[in-house]
């Protein structure tokens, strides 16, 4: 019973995530779904690279969390369009799913944006069954957690086929964290992912990253 409850709550968000598509295709907007666990950092990521992505691309940034506009606040420096969608008006779901994104997405003047991020609600499970209408999906690790989250986790790290970001290394050098053995336990969930190792707080390692993200836009 409680099977058949959440296949049909997940087939109604799918047909809710290809309109989501749909839309995003139609207006040209590439949308790319950010996942991690909370405190890894998606929001200080977000906040470096779209600043320095700004003047190339025109951005926008749905951000998820249960409580608070912190996150919008902070990214409405950048120059960038955020929007709090806050889960507890949903009834506190720890995943933003495609009819959120839907109705955030609609308050965005889409003619006029190239790339829009979702920062999911920071959680290493339920985002990923959730499909939103995006193009490609990042998930985020820091290095203040386990190499072996992607072990533990390995659903997300499979469906986050876009990229992977290793972000903090900053801290390495006052860790016991092993950063290429919490690289080769993500290429064991999922070999041809590409790896960036970067420091929000630095912006060590961002060339790549935010050349990653250039192309994949360019690339729609
Ligand atoms: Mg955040
Ligand atoms: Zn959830």
């Amino acid at each position: 019973m409680e099977v058949k409850i959440v296949k049909k709550v997940l087939d109604a968000n799918d047909t809710m995530a290809e309109e989501n598509r749909k839309l995003f295709r139609d207006k040209n907007v590439y949308v790319l779904n950010i996942m991690s666990s909370p405190g890894s950092g998606k929001t200080e990521t977000l906040v470096k690279s779209l600043a320095r992505l700004e003047p190339e691309l025109k951005t926008a940034v749905i951000v998820g969390d249960v409580c608070t506009t912190n996150d919008a606040d902070r990214l409405n420096v950048t120059g960038t369009h955020a929007v709090q969608v806050n889960t507890d008006e949903f009834g506190g779901d720890c995943h933003l799913a495609a009819h959120v994104i839907r109705k955030a997405a609609l308050d965005l003047d889409l003619e006029s944006i190239d790339l829009l991020i979702v920062e999911n609600i920071g959680n290493l499970v339920c985002p990923a069954e959730f499909d939103i209408g995006e193009d490609s999906r990042v998930v985020l690790l820091s290095v203040t957690e386990g190499e072996d989250k992607p072990l533990k986790y390995p659903v997300m790290f499979k469906l986050c086929s876009g990229a992977a970001v290793l972000n903090k290394v900053d801290l390495l050098p006052y860790l016991d964290f092993n950063i290429d053995e919490a690289e080769d336990n993500i290429k064991s969930i999922n070999p041809d992912i590409p790896v960036f190792r970067i420091s929000a707080k630095t912006e060590e390692g961002f060339d790549d990253w935010l050349s990653w993200i250039k192309d994949v836009v360019k690339s729609k």
